[in-house]
C-alpha cells in the first residue's frame, strides 16, 4: 500500500497535522473529506453528495474535473510542465495573453502573471505605488471601500475592511484611508469629500471591487454611482485598482464588472475563476500608462516582484481552456438562462417574512435573512448544516444567504438549491 493508515477516516486524520484556512479549529474541529468531484456535484467520504452552490469559492465555473479542461492541461503536462518565466516565455503564456486581452477593457495592455488572488492585488498594489515612485512624486496612501476584501498578504489585508481576518495586524498595515460604498443617499457627499480629500497630492491609489462586494457578503452597489467616484479619482491621476477577482469571467453577466462602467481601471486584479478551479493562477493586468512608468534604462524602476511558478504552463492552458469555455454559446446560454431562474425564484420569496432585502446580478444571487445574528454565530453554522443535510453547499455569511452556482448547473439542480432555501425560511 502506497498510504498506511487509509482506514481511519479523513475527518480523523486531518485533525492531527493540518491547519486550516480562516478556521479556528477550537470550535470548528470537523473538516468533511471530500473525495471526488464531478459537473457540480461534490462527493463525500461516506458517498453523500453536495451541489456546489458556491462553485468552490467562485472557481469552478464550468463545473468541476471538467473533461474538456482536462484534456488541454494534460496534453501540455506532456509537453512542458514548469519552466523560469524570468528570461524565458512559452506558447500557452503567450496565447493566454492574446485570448485574455481580446476580451478584456480596451484600455488594459499589458499582464503579470502570479498565483492567486492575494497576490493578484498586491501587485496591483506595488504597481500603483512604484508607478508615483518613478515619477519621482511622494504618494504613500491607498483608498478602499470601507467593507472590501482584497486577500491575505499585506497590502491585500491592509486596503480590506477590518474584521477578524486582519485585526491582528492593523499596527502594521501599510496606509489606507477608506470610503464608504456610494449609495443613493451619500453618494453626493462621497464626491465631495474626494474632491477636498484628494487636492493633498498624497494618493496612489484606489481598490475597489466593481459592484459586488463579494467577502463582505455579496453587498451590491450601482456602475453610475462608482462610475461618478471613479470619474473624479482618476482625474487626480491616482490609478484605479478593480479587484475582478470575485466578479471576473461572466458572473455579473458580463464577462467583467467593470464592463458595466464607464471609467475604466489603470490595473484588474483577476484569479478565482481565470483557471476554472482547475490549478491557482493569478493575473494583474495595466494600461500601458502604468507600464510606460517602469519601462526605462533604470534597472531600479522595473517591477522587482516575481513567483517561482509565475505564469506555470498548466496554469495557463487551464486558464485558456477556461476562456476557450466562456466564450461558447453554451456557456453564455446558460449564464442568460440562470438570471432568469433567479428572477424567477426572486419574485417567489421576496415578500416572505424572513426575507428582509433580496439582490442579484448576473448569476450572483443574494438574500438577507430578517433575523439578527453573528457572521460566525450558531445560527449560521445551523444554516450551513441544513444546506449540507440537504445535500446543497451554500455557505451563508451572516445572515446573508448566496448562491453562486457553476454555469454548467441544470435547472433540477438549480432547483434543489432553491428548495433548500425556502426550506430554511420555514424553520427559522
Ligand atoms: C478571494 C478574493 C481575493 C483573494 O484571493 P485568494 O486567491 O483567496 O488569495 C481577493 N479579492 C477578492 C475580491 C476575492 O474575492
Amino acid at each position: 500500500m502506497l498510504y498506511s493508515n487509509t482506514s481511519k477516516n479523513l475527518s480523523e486524520r486531518d485533525k492531527k497535522h493540518l491547519w486550516h484556512p480562516l478556521t479556528q479549529h477550537k470550535l470548528h474541529p470537523e473538516m468533511l473529506g471530500i473525495v471526488k468531484a464531478k459537473g457540480c456535484i461534490l462527493f463525500d467520504e461516506n458517498g453523500k453528495e453536495y451541489i456546489d452552490g458556491i462553485s468552490s469559492w467562485y472557481t469552478s465555473m464550468y463545473g468541476h474535473c471538467n473533461d474538456f479542461i482536462i484534456d488541454k492541461v494534460y496534453y501540455q503536462m506532456r509537453q512542458l510542465d514548469q519552466v523560469v518565466f524570468s528570461g524565458f516565455t512559452h506558447e500557452p503564456a503567450v496565447k493566454l495573453s492574446e485570448e485574455l486581452i481580446k476580451i478584456l477593457p480596451v484600455n488594459q495592455e499589458k499582464l503579470f502573471l502570479s498565483d492567486n488572488g492575494s497576490t493578484a492585488t498586491e501587485i496591483g498594489i506595488k504597481m500603483a505605488l512604484q508607478y508615483h515612485h518613478n515619477r519621482g512624486k511622494k504618494r504613500h496612501v491607498l483608498l478602499a471601500f470601507e467593507e472590501g476584501f482584497h486577500g491575505d498578504t499585506f497590502g491585500a489585508m491592509s486596503v480590506s475592511g477590518l474584521s477578524v481576518y486582519n485585526g491582528a495586524f492593523k499596527d502594521f498595515f501599510i496606509d489606507v484611508e477608506r470610503i464608504p460604498v456610494p449609495t443613493d443617499k451619500n453618494a453626493h457627499e462621497i464626491v465631495d469629500f474626494l474632491r477636498n480629500r484628494l487636492e493633498k497630492g498624497d494618493v496612489a491609489g484606489f481598490i475597489y471591487e466593481p459592484l459586488v462586494q463579494g467577502a463582505a457578503a455579496m453587498k451590491m452597489h450601482n456602475a453610475s454611482h462608482l462610475n461618478n467616484i471613479l470619474k473624479i479619482i482618476k482625474e487626480e491621476d491616482v490609478l484605479l485598482i478593480a479587484d475582478e477577482v470575485m466578479t471576473g469571467f461572466g458572473k455579473t453577466g458580463k464577462h467583467f464588472a467593470s464592463d458595466y462602467i464607464e471609467t475604466k481601471p489603470d490595473i484588474i486584479c483577476l484569479s478565482k475563476a481565470l483557471t476554472a478551479g482547475m490549478v491557482p493562477m493569478a493575473i494583474t493586468s495595466c494600461s500601458i500608462k502604468v507600464y510606460n512608468a517602469f519601462y526605462s534604462n533604470d534597472i531600479s524602476k522595473g517591477l522587482f516582484h516575481g513567483h517561482t511558478y509565475t505564469a506555470n504552463p498548466l496554469a495557463c492552458s487551464a486558464a485558456l481552456a477556461g476562456l476557450e469555455l466562456l466564450q461558447t454559446e453554451e456557456i453564455q446560454g446558460n449564464i442568460q438562462e440562470i438570471v432568469k431562474w433567479h428572477q424567477e425564484f426572486n419574485e417567489e420569496i421576496k415578500h416572505h417574512p424572513k426575507v428582509a432585502s433580496t439582490r442579484q446580478i448576473g448569476i450572483i444571487y443574494a438574500l438577507d435573512l430578517n433575523v439578527k445574528m453573528k457572521r460566525y454565530g450558531n445560527l449560521r453554522d445551523k444554516l450551513f448544516k441544513h444546506f449540507m443535510d440537504n445535500g446543497v453547499f451554500l455557505r451563508p455569511l451572516g445572515n446573508t444567504i448566496y448562491i453562486l452556482a457553476p454555469y454548467v448547473i441544470t435547472k433540477e439542480q438549480m432547483q434543489k438549491i432553491y428548495n433548500s432555501i425556502k426550506s430554511i425560511l420555514n424553520i427559522i
